[in-house]
């Protein structure tokens, strides 16, 4: 069966860091449904395509991913080559399960492209391995939110990296507290990580609340523990700087 949809991780922001096979690809289509989170300089790499954005923002709250999943099936009936760009890694909260199982039922077949996702996109933008030898052995990727809207937060691995905090930093901060983390333990938070404005700051977990201000607005990735201090001596910003974040780790 060939394939007819091809999900692409479009990677965390610059066009250039979306994988060679992903651009081949893109280059290759002939509707691209895409979302918000995706760099419009993408749409350079497929000038022939229709570019169809169905980023979430532009539908109603619980209508949304029903009606990505119908227009992705309908594209891909009518068209040889449809392409489906996610920001970051489409299998990392990027609702790939619900699309796969969507084009599965209609009998049409897929391939999937993986992507930089924000996770490591953060810790490149701020040097901080999210591995480290000896302290460091298990990562993991969490969502801030349930699907119900709560917040969550816990203590699973080494390192724990959070997906869409939002506004909810000094909230999640008092979750792993909670939790069991020290208060001192070592927070960085990166938003836009890969973007040309990206910013980054770093907080002790008592004072993650600080860096909402900082961040507001913009997508950002929270990395808790063994991941988050800074290996090279002498940073720009001390881990536990009361007002680090008025002092970011790196700017524009
Ligand atoms: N599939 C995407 C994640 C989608 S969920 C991936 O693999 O990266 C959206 C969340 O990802 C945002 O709320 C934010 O927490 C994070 N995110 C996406 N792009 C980001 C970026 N450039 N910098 C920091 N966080 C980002």
């Amino acid at each position: 069966m060939t394939v007819r949809v091809v999900f692409i991780g479009a990677g965390p922001g610059a066009a250039d860091l979306i994988t060679v096979r992903g651009a081949r690809r893109l280059a290759e289509a002939e509707v691209v449904l895409f979302d918000a989170l995706t760099d419009p300089a993408l749409r350079s790499m497929a000038p022939q395509a229709l570019w169809v954005d169905v980023g979430k923002r532009g539908f109603r709250h619980g209508t949304g991913q029903a009606t990505i999943d119908a227009l992705l099936v309908r594209y891909a009936q009518s068209h040889q080559r449809v392409v489906r760009l996610k920001g970051g890694d489409p299998s990392v909260f990027g609702r790939l399960e619900e699309e796969l199982q969507a084009l599965a039922a209609a009998g049409i077949a897929c391939e999937v492209v993986p992507g930089v996702t924000a996770a490591l996109a953060a810790a490149a933008q701020t040097q901080r391995p999210l591995t480290r030898r000896g302290s460091g052995r298990s990562v993991s990727l969490a969502t801030a939110m349930t699907r119900e809207g709560e917040l969550q937060g816990g203590r699973h691995a080494d390192t724990e990296v959070f997906y869409m905090a939002g506004r909810q930093l000094g909230a999640l901060g008092r979750r792993l507290l909670a939790a069991g983390w020290g208060a001192d333990t070592p927070v960085c938070v990166a938003s836009r990580a890969g973007w040309t404005d990206a910013l980054a700051s770093t907080h002790s977990l008592a004072e993650l609340g600080a860096a909402a201000v900082l961040h507001a607005g913009r997508p950002s990735i929270v990395t808790v523990g063994a991941g988050a201090h800074a290996v090279v001596a002498g940073a720009k910003t001390p881990a536990r700087h009361a007002l680090a974040a008025e002092k970011p780790v790196t700017a524009p």
